[in-house]
């Protein structure tokens, strides 16, 4: 987890790489959806667009059929998901009914002025100033109080996310080395 512009989507591959993980980025997920046209990336193109949250039942539709995977079934990273307290409660009742569950949360803190600063470089489509304002309010009000949800649940790890690229990856794999040995 981590505010959009966090570094969350460059760690996950990271990790996912290193892990032999399936990387499952929700967000790319979408973009793929909508630079396709498909049915789905019409119906959320505009709802993605101002920086405001997809339909959770939509998400976990999406999710649920991801996890079904192969590949997911031997270890995944989610990436962007969950992002509200029903994606996460029903994220894990999704998982608890194949007798999986989450073996970790990662969170990579950053200020919001690096928040500001990052996203704006970024150049996103989705990217002008006043949507990453706006993503960052929405991050604050429906996917933070998913971090006090699941750290009833899960262990939870906080990382500092800001530096280089290679030093952030290694603060990570240190904590995922001690919780589990690669
Ligand atoms: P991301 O690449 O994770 O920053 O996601 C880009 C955009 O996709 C977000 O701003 C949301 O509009 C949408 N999105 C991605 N993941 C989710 C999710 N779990 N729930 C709702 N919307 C999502």
């Amino acid at each position: 987890m981590g505010a959009p512009g966090s570094g969350k989507g460059t760690q996950a591959e990271l990790v996912a790489r290193r892990r032999s993980l399936a990387h499952i980025s929700t967000g790319e997920m979408l973009r793929a959806a909508m630079a396709a046209g498909t049915v789905l990336g019409r119906r959320v193109k505009e709802v993605v667009e101002r920086g405001d949250l997809v339909d959770d039942a939509l998400m976990l539709e999406m999710v649920e059929a991801r996890l079904s995977e192969p590949d997911a079934r031997k270890g995944f990273l989610l990436d962007g998901f969950p992002r509200t307290v029903p994606q996460a409660e029903s994220l894990l009742r999704v998982l608890g009914k194949d007798g999986r569950t989450l073996d970790m949360v990662l969170v990579l803190s950053v200020s919001d002025a690096e928040i500001l600063k990052r996203n704006l470089a970024r150049g996103r489509a989705d990217d002008t100033e006043q949507t990453i304002r706006y993503r960052l309010e929405v991050y604050r009000k429906q996917t933070e109080p998913v971090l006090a949800y699941l750290r009833a649940e899960v262990p939870v790890a906080e990382v500092d996310g800001t530096g280089a690229v290679e030093e952030i990856a290694g603060r990570i794999d240190r904590v995922l080395d001690a919780a589990h040995p690669a």
